[in-house]
């Protein structure tokens, strides 16, 4: 039977080609054909000998999903639905950040307009430049030239270039059934495969015709409870050979699952750790998310603790806010104090209503305005970091499972 190639390790592709006694360097040349120029089918691979093309062609499948519907929001969101090859359905989010939401919408103030070419300015002052490793700098020119085509620079307008985050899964469905989300409803149908995480990143990249800056793993499922996959995939996309991304810009979240968070801070991936928070204090925490039941806060930050002292990468707080549950005084205080544990920030996320869902009888309303705003501006006052994550594509469901449970009986 043949397998997904794009679950290999360049070492694993090593260990193939030695089975016919070929060179490492054909594992390179695959991996370019593969990861740069993204190659589709094995015949396109004229770097390879055409006797190896077939041997490889027998052996492996290149891609491990199709595109199955697209739905692209007002405010710039695109939601993808891809099929994997068993037939199940996963979704993907791609959104633009707000300033490239605003540029596309062509709706910019003048203020906006000043502040944005001088935060962009800002962004890289000398001392960003210093900070930039000479791997860095070699990755953000020769490489980056070389894997865009002529067509592809083209595509590459001034509002590509801002920051691009796709939102990836790592599971079909989920066991962890929170409370307030549409993908716990689906119930959990298996892991992803390594190249089936890869591959959102690429066909989201060729269909949206933009280049990521970002990856987030906080679609459909725990990324921590299939966390093998997850760091294999980490560790192809920012290989030396692929550079499709730094592992910097790749954030993993996890409603806290503390032995995971340790073998993440062990592994020596530096990537990005975000917490599912959503509550200061265990019993609330409890009713809306299940898996608290297993795991104090206490437990939790003695692990972000160490993911810190590890990595030394700042941890962000992700807290849907739900107004009447967690957004009293009390929790402003308790948040400051467990967000000052280790240097952080806090995303607020309006709470984005899945009452479309049968069955789901969830109590929560969405927050007005005047209650986001009060919460974020009581948290400012306490030192908190604090960022208002708005609801993005709200006009395609483009909440964690909301399409994918749409599709569920269709
Ligand atoms: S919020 Fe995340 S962990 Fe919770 S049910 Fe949804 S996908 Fe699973």
């Amino acid at each position: 039977m043949k397998k997904l190639i794009k679950n290999l390790s360049i070492v694993e592709l090593q260990d193939f080609f030695y089975e016919y006694s070929q060179p490492k360097y054909r594992a390179e040349q695959v991996f370019k054909e593969l990861y740069l120029n993204r190659v589709s089918d094995f015949s396109a691979m004229t770097t390879i000998p055409k006797d190896f093309r077939e041997i490889l062609d027998t052996n492996f499948h290149i891609n491990s999903i199709t595109e199955y519907q697209t739905q692209k929001s007002a405010d710039g969101t695109i939601k993808f639905l891809f099929q994997l090859r068993d037939g199940q359905k996963i979704e993907s989010v791609l959104i633009p950040d707000e300033r490239r939401k605003s540029f596309d919408k062509l709706k910019m103030t003048e203020t906006e307009k000043l502040r944005m070419t001088e935060t962009d300015k800002l962004r890289m002052t000398e001392t960003v430049k210093l900070r930039m490793t000479e791997t860095d700098k070699l990755r953000m020119t020769e490489t980056d030239k070389l894997r865009m085509t002529e067509t592809d620079k083209l595509k590459m307008t001034e509002t590509n270039k801002l920051r691009m985050t796709l939102c990836v899964s790592s599971q079909v469905g989920c066991t962890l059934n929170c409370t307030f989300c549409a993908t716990g409803k689906l119930g959990f149908k298996r892991n992803l495969e390594t190249a089936e995480i890869i591959d959102q990143m690429l066909f989201a990249e060729k269909v949206a015709g933009v280049k990521l800056s970002n990856i987030v793993f906080m679609g459909m499922g725990e990324p921590t409870y299939n966390l093998a996959n997850v760091i294999k995939a980490i560790k192809i996309i920012s290989s030396p050979n692929n550079q499709l991304l730094s592992p910097k810009r790749i954030t993993v979240s996890t409603v806290g699952v503390v032995k995971k968070i340790r073998e993440l801070a062990d592994s020596g991936l530096k990537v990005k750790l975000a917490v599912s928070l959503h509550a200061t204090n265990d019993l609330i925490r409890q009713q809306l998310m299940p898996y608290a039941e297993r795991v104090t806060l206490k437990a939790i930050g003695d692990a972000i603790e160490y993911y810190y002292r590890k990595t030394k990468l700042d941890i962000t707080y992700e807290y849907i806010l739900l107004p009447g549950i967690n957004n009293t005084d009390n929790d402003v205080k308790r948040l400051s104090k467990i967000t000052k544990r280790v240097p952080s920030k806090v995303n607020i996320i309006p709470y984005h209503s899945i009452s479309f869902i049968e069955g789901s009888n969830t109590p929560y309303k969405e927050p007005t305005k005047d209650e986001i705003k009060t919460f974020t501006e009581k948290l400012k006052v306490e030192g908190v970091n604090v960022f208002l994550r708005t609801s993005s594509g709200k006009d395609i469901d483009a909440a964690c499972g909301q399409l994918a449970y749409s599709q569920r009986n269709s």
